[in-house]
């Protein structure tokens, strides 16, 4: 190839044909291979290939920039992440929480030349003024304390000069302990054993060589741990350990308090946010358990860093109108969670700010951070 076809831009219709063009479900099922076979029944969904498609094509056609125009449109989004990791680690974590380094890089890289990437509390701040934050606004979060954030993730952003906040759990970190989500999926792709009892989520048999029956327990096991107590997930986790027999274990995939001391540190832009202290969702408990786990994370950030955390972010995006009241009660300024779209203005709900999932595809990225989305997907597509 010569200098001259390195600098001619990409034609559209190879842009389309390219591998970025089909849906993230596609790219993750060839990387994975028999690994992770399982996950595919997960995501693998015709309606969100379609979407996607149609996303991808109104970036690259210039009628997502028309369109924000037009309406003159607003607004900030707020990405979620989780880990940032090479395969020694991603091969631990389930697939839609983690996106490989090169491809983080290239997200930051267009953000930095491309979009306007603000601190978390800096976007707090305008709204609070209640003020309308300009199309391309960004926020870039990280969810639970991985190691990973503070060696991969942080010296890219720091290349780029962009800021993040990292919303913390704190008794994770208390004991450098892996997620139990991490150890959930740890075992279903380390399991030596192929039929497995799960009367917990009403199945007696699972046979683990059936990737449909196998992606089926493990959807419902997550569903099953999202709500229960710390305790019982726990005693799960050891009954799980001994029905699956994993053949290995995880590498440890959370920062410990030493760790999250060294982000803060070394990477000035870096801010800390709370996420509770175990991982409860606070829509299935309320009362002194919810107020515990508020009290609990508030502590340990104190002891262990001499801060007081401003901003929160609900575990799994979920919240109700008594979580909310809690969290305002506890003092925090916003929080982030499931919200109405994802364009976020200065009428937001500074207590339910809505983020945006890690996407893999750099086209649906550029889409999705531009401020067309989701305002021209639901007007095309006809999604709620
Ligand atoms: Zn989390």
């Amino acid at each position: 190839m010569t200098v001259t076809d390195k600098k001619r831009p990409i034609p559209l219709l190879q842009r389309l044909l390219h591998s970025d063009i089909i849906g993230d479900a596609s790219t993750y099922a060839e990387e994975w291979g028999s690994h992770f076979d399982f996950m595919y029944p997960l995501t693998n969904d015709r309606k969100m290939w379609v979407e996607q498609l149609a996303q991808k094509v109104f970036y690259w056609t210039g009628i997502a920039d028309l369109y924000r125009r037009a309406r003159h449109r607003r607004g900030a989004t707020i990405q979620m992440y989780h880990s940032v990791s090479g395969p020694e680690e991603s091969r631990w974590i389930d697939p839609r929480f983690t996106i490989p380094p090169q491809e983080f890089e290239a997200q930051v890289r267009f953000l930095a030349a491309h979009r306007n990437v603000v601190p978390f509390s800096g976007l707090v701040d305008m709204l609070e003024r209640g003020e309308n934050p300009p199309a391309g606004t960004v926020v870039i979060t990280f969810d639970d304390g991985y190691l990973d954030t503070l060696r991969v993730a942080a010296p890219i952003l720091e290349k780029y000069g962009l800021p993040a906040i990292v919303f913390l759990v704190t008794g994770y970190i208390d004991r450098a302990q892996n997620q139990w989500g991490d150890e959930l999926f740890s075992l279903f792709v380390s399991h030596t054993r192929t039929n497995v009892s799960l009367p917990e989520i009403g199945q007696p048999t699972v046979d683990l060589r059936d990737a449909r029956a196998k992606a089926g327990a493990y959807s419902a096991l997550l569903s099953w741990f999202i709500s229960a107590l710390p305790g019982a997930r726990t005693q799960m986790l050891a009954r799980l350990a001994d029905e699956f027999r994993p053949k290995c274990k995880a590498p440890r995939l959370t920062m410990n308090w030493e760790e999250v001391r060294e982000l803060t540190r070394k990477y000035p832009g870096i801010e800390i946010g709370l996420h509770s202290a175990e991982h409860l969702d606070m829509t299935a408990h309320d009362g002194a358990t919810a107020e515990n786990e508020l009290e609990e994370c508030l502590r340990a950030t104190h002891r262990e860093l001499g801060i007081r955390p401003e901003h929160f972010a609900f575990p799994y995006n979920r919240v109700s109108p008594t979580a909310r009241a809690l969290v305002r009660q506890y003092g925090f300024r916003s929080a982030v969670a499931s919200g109405e779209g994802v364009l976020i203005s200065g009428k937001s709900d500074r207590l339910a700010l809505p983020r945006m999932e890690t996407c893999r595809s750099i086209s649906l990225f550029r889409f999705r951070t531009g401020g067309a989305y989701p305002g021209l997907s639901r007007a095309m597509l006809r999604y709620s």
